[in-house]
């Protein structure tokens, strides 16, 4: 590979040359094809609907893995979501299985204790914030058993309605929800 200053790969539905590298909200990167458009208007796209989503580098953490010692990183999934895995895990596509370690820790939103009573226990209830944004009401004895790998504690849960916490999240991300999805490797 001689050149990699230009970036004049061609749109392989069209022909023409792919747009400039954007970032989406959630912190994803793709290229659309440059005779396309997102029309913030019509909630559409405008010509060419080509989009390559392209990889997100993943972050080296100053962390190791408590499973075998060796580094953490901080890998994006398609969607945003953000996770803690081992760097010696990889996804092997023919056994559907991690190769390596497979020590993975979802990040997950926030948690915020609540002045509410758990109906089912009694104990205080936590409002739990996903990284989607999604909100719901848990027990704050709800735990989870690494090892055991099941839950503890307390198991009552309650998702919020869109409506219960102030309407629906405002569709300000650029249109990445209309997109087409990724494509399977
Ligand atoms: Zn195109
Ligand atoms: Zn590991
Ligand atoms: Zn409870």
């Amino acid at each position: 590979m001689a050149d990699e200053t230009t970036t004049s790969e061609a749109c392989p539905k069209c022909g023409k040359p792919l747009g400039e590298i954007t970032l989406t909200k959630t912190g994803r990167k793709l290229q659309r094809c440059s005779t396309g458009s997102w029309d913030p208007q019509t909630k559409q796209n405008v010509g060419c609907d080509y989009v390559k989503w392209l990889e997100v580098e993943p972050e080296e953490l100053d962390e190791a893995c408590p499973k075998c010692g060796s580094k953490l990183i901080l890998a994006t999934t398609r969607f945003g979501k953000k996770m803690k895995k081992c760097s010696t895990g990889v996804w092997n596509k023919d056994t559907k299985k991690v190769d390596g370690c497979d020590y993975v820790e979802w990040i997950n939103g926030t948690t915020e204790k609540l002045d509410e009573e758990c109906p089912q226990c009694g104990e205080k209830l936590v409002l739990f914030t996903t990284a989607a944004g999604k909100k719901m009401k848990k027990c704050s004895t709800a735990g989870w058993d690494k090892d055991a790998r099941k839950a503890t504690g307390c198991t009552y849960v309650y998702w919020l309605k869109p409506h219960e916490y102030g309407g629906a999240p405002k569709a300000d991300s650029g249109g990445e929800e209309f997109l087409p999805p990724e494509p399977e490797e």
